[in-house]
């Protein structure tokens, strides 16, 4: 070749991958190998500084070289790219990265956790033998992506080996259309057909569709939710992974088992879901999508199925625990969220109805006061090691009742209710108008009340009381007096983020300025027009000059040996209380723990050791011990709870409990 352009040179062929291209130009060209193209691609970007992956390229430079070196358009060479599927597969809570392809704008990348997950690899490629008939053999781009498992167009399976000899194909052997091994040409590959079922293949049709691949007349299934396909795409890809995780009885009722032998199934199924072999492939993504058809209604009949399937009711496994809990749970998903709810209220009592114990006794019957554990967790959304953790906090109350271990439905629903009603860290970041670390901070001196989050309740994400925030905010503005600018001039104001900066010697950040305004101990102004809000407010240069050397620093963090102390325990009790998540240390740095002072004054304020309940009571600390056992208090360590010796009582939610 000569200059910046492959001398020969041709179109890309519809849905043609890069891959294939490559090498079909390398052909043309008469070079030495078939990998020559990519490999003089690679060296001529190097060239100029860069390095990228000639699959999946992720470089706007990249784009401009092969645009350089084949005449065809970026934005074509970027749609023989798996990016393309990119906004159909990555979940929409996901934001896909992105390659600014000049003319062309912006396109969505497929972030490279979702490549492995996603993509076959290069030598483990899939085909039609049908597409590879006539004369020129390439490789689709569309049969790179693991949940295609299916040619739509000629009503067969996708093969990844030679029917010949059985070795795998790489991208290579596809293009060329001949097997390495054998030699055998691919279009002369055994071929599945599954026109025997139009239904299924319909289906697939359609996911075809959510990825943006040539039509070959999809079928109108009939009622699917009305959202986004990206969002019905990773319900789909949710569905079948939770059935094929799920028992071979769920199975068999899903009519997932029909067409496979029971062999095949057995070992796809079991295996991750990712590396399910194309025919297991097809009937596993068609049951998921039928649980999406005829919406909610499909999806009703899977959850009971999975109820039924499990010994003790309610066992909805993995899809609860990874989906519904958790990959599922933000704003897009709320359709789906609102059925499950709607499915579980009428799950819940039914569920406590079915013990023998329960059938007994009228009173939980008709007043619907108490609600199992799993039911419980699941509507509250939450995963075993979190439900453990806030009822060893005190958060949620495990009560025995009649020897059934459960919670009063009304706390579950009203914490349930708190949480719906909380906002999110970025919220709270943008009422307050400060950065994430502010709030935080801001957390931690109390001046914000979180409901969930990583130190209170092992939460991967904070949730805040709105209403907090609200006061904080009306507190802190109101502590403040309006100037108008012409009673001191601009130079001698400084912002809050800039007060901080003069003041970083004595260790003053925001948060602590603002506890300060808001306790009265730092004056505070805004100025006429500077907005009202805490971006508005203004610190005179000598009222901070006045405040910090009076600015004692708070210590807000305390050593494991002095809330040992102060709760009267050893520091072994305060470890093994960590353990079990009842405190949670801000830092921990190899045997030493540090736990926030507020924290420990929470905990001191909402627990009493047995003596001093027995003494609060009037009862006997045998007594104590009885109500501790009998639910009438709730005891969050102790014998029977965690094995540690002492016995402590959380005094939220004992208020009913009265000597008798
Ligand atoms: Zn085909
Ligand atoms: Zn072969």
């Amino acid at each position: 070749m000569s200059g910046t352009r492959f001398l020969a040179r041709t179109a890309l062929t519809a849905d043609e991958s890069l891959e294939s291209y490559l090498i079909r130009l390398s052909l043309l060209n008469s070079y030495q190998s078939t990998n020559s193209a990519r490999l003089i691609a690679t060296a001529r970007l190097g060239a100029r500084g860069w390095t990228d992956n000639m699959r999946a390229p992720r470089l706007p430079e990249t784009y401009d070289l092969l645009e350089e070196l084949t005449c065809v358009s970026r934005k074509q060479l970027y749609g023989a790219t798996v990016h393309r599927f990119a906004l159909a597969i990555v979940p929409p809570h996901d934001t896909p990265d992105s390659v600014d392809l000049a003319d062309t704008g912006r396109m969505a990348l497929l972030p490279n956790a979702h490549l492995t997950k996603w993509v076959r690899a290069y030598d483990d490629a899939a085909f039609c033998p049908l597409c590879l008939e006539g004369s020129q053999a390439y490789h689709k781009n569309s049969w790179s992506i693991r949940a295609n498992c299916v040619c739509v167009k000629h009503g067969c399976l996708l093969e990844t080996c030679c029917s010949e000899c059985g070795s795998s194909l790489s991208i290579t052997d596809v293009t060329l259309g001949v097997c390495h091994k054998c030699s055998k040409p691919l279009s002369r590959n055994a071929v599945r057909h599954v026109t025997e079922e139009p239904q299924k293949l319909a289906m697939h049709a359609t996911m075809h569709a959510w990825l943006g691949l040539p039509d070959y007349g999809k079928a109108d299934p009939l009622g699917l939710p009305d959202v986004l396909p990206r969002v019905l795409f990773n319900v789909v890809h949710g569905l079948k992974w939770s059935i094929g995780r799920s028992r071979t009885y769920t199975r068999k009722e899903l009519g997932i088992v029909d067409g496979v032998s029971d062999e095949t199934n057995r070992v796809a199924i079991s295996d991750e879901g990712a590396n399910v072999a194309n025919d297991v492939l097809f009937h596993l993504l068609a049951a998921a999508f039928h649980c999406i058809t005829d919406w909610p209604y499909n999806f009703k009949i899977l959850l009971n199925r999975m109820e039924r399937a499990s010994e003790r009711g309610l066992g909805l496994g993995t899809l609860y625990t990874q989906w519904i809990a958790d990959r599922w749970s933000t704003s897009d998903y709320a359709f789906l969220q609102n059925e499950f709810d709607d499915w579980l209220a009428a799950k819940v009592i039914p569920s406590i109805a079915r013990t023998s114990r329960y059938k007994s006794r009228s009173q939980m019957h008709e007043n619907r006061l108490y609600v199992l554990p799993t039911p419980a967790m699941y509507m509250l959304r939450l995963g075993k090691p979190t439900f453990d953790q806030l009822v060893a906090k005190g958060t949620l109350i495990l009560l025995e009742v009649n020897g059934e271990r459960c919670l009063r439905l009304d706390e579950v629903t009203a914490l349930r209710d708190k949480w719906g009603k909380a906002i999110t860290l970025q919220q709270t970041c943008e009422r307050l108008r400060v950065s994430k670390s502010t709030a935080i901070n801001m957390i931690r001196l109390g001046m914000i009340q979180p409901v969930r989050g990583p130190t209170f309740d092992g939460a991967s994400e904070w949730l805040l009381d709105a209403a907090s925030v609200r006061l904080c905010l009306m507190n802190v503005l109101g502590a403040a007096h309006p100037v108008s600018t012409a009673d001191e001039p601009e130079g001698r104001w400084l912002t809050i983020g800039k007060a901080a900066q003069h003041a970083t010697s004595s260790n003053l950040t925001i948060s602590r300025l603002l506890l300060a305004i808001r306790d009265g101990r730092l004056p505070a102004y805004w100025i006429d027009g500077h907005g009202k809000g805490i971006h508005g407010l203004r610190i005179a240069k000598r009222d901070l000059a006045r405040f910090v050397p009076s600015f004692e620093p708070v210590r807000t963090v305390t050593p494991r040996h002095e809330v040992a102390a102060r709760l009267g325990i050893k520091a072994t009790v305060v470890s093994k209380w960590v353990t079990s998540g009842l405190l949670a240390p801000v830092c921990m740095e190899g045997n030493a723990m540090y736990f926030e002072k507020a924290q420990i004054d929470r905990f001191v304020a909402d627990h009493i050791f047995t003596e001093e309940a027995a003494t609060i009571l009037g009862i006997g600390v045998l007594a104590v011990q009885k109500w501790a056992r009998n639910g009438r208090l709730h005891p969050v360590a102790g014998p029977g709870v965690d094995r540690v010796p002492p016995l402590l009582v959380s005094t939220r939610g004992s208020g009913s409990a009265r000597p008798e």
